[in-house]
């Protein structure tokens, strides 16, 4: 499976819901293991559909704890970031949010290379269908609630370009090297 990158305008035309059918077909749960291999593969902690190349209301998540290693136990704090076990997001609307934002450097599997400061909310209510079809609610916080507000607006066509603080983007490297132990404000008030 391959991820398709910015400029493919299955990333920016939205998706179609699934039915709790179409979730237990063969082709889904089929198209949810390849989805998974494909994200540990990039690696990456989520997947949208549409960034397979294909426009439907689902995305699988996986923040495990050997993608850790590169941050500082401040860092992991900061981001509230906790190992996240594999599950899959199908038709998630976030149906409240905390007044509270955040703002760290975030990349995407579809814009390969490059980084950039993105504020989301920190944390968030979501409902959707999980892989057998059954409704879930979850209430997340930190980085969970970081990757649920991407991978939700990949969904809807959107990618974190659009929302984020447009002269912080950076490549991976340089945000690496220079930005990554700097407090965001300093880093956007250094490259404004
Ligand atoms: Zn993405």
């Amino acid at each position: 499976m391959e991820v398709v990158k910015a400029g493919e305008q299955v990333l920016r035309q939205g998706t179609r819901e699934l039915s709790r059918e179409e979730i237990l077909s063969e082709d889904i749960q089929g198209l949810i293991e390849d989805m998974k291999v494909a994200m540990r593969g990039a690696p990456g902690v989520g997947l949208a559909a549409p960034q397979v190349g294909i426009p439907l209301a689902l995305a699988v998540i996986e923040d495990r704890a050997e993608y850790h290693g590169r941050l500082t136990n401040q860092q992991l704090a900061e981001r509230s970031r906790l190992p996240i076990p594999f599950h899959v997001v199908i038709n998630p609307k976030i149906i409240a949010s905390g007044e509270a934002s955040v703002e760290f450097f975030e990349g995407c599997l579809s814009v390969p290379g490059y980084a950039a400061i993105v504020p989301r909310k920190l944390a968030v209510t979501v409902e959707f269908l999980n892989q057998h079809a059954e409704a879930v609610r979850i209430e997340a916080t930190g980085w969970y609630a970081r990757i649920l507000q991407h991978e939700i607006d990949h969904l809807r066509g959107v990618l974190y370009t659009d929302h984020m603080h447009v002269r912080t983007f950076s490549t991976l490297e340089n945000m690496e090297r220079l930005w990554r132990d700097l407090p965001a404000a300093s880093v956007k008030s250094k490259l404004s």
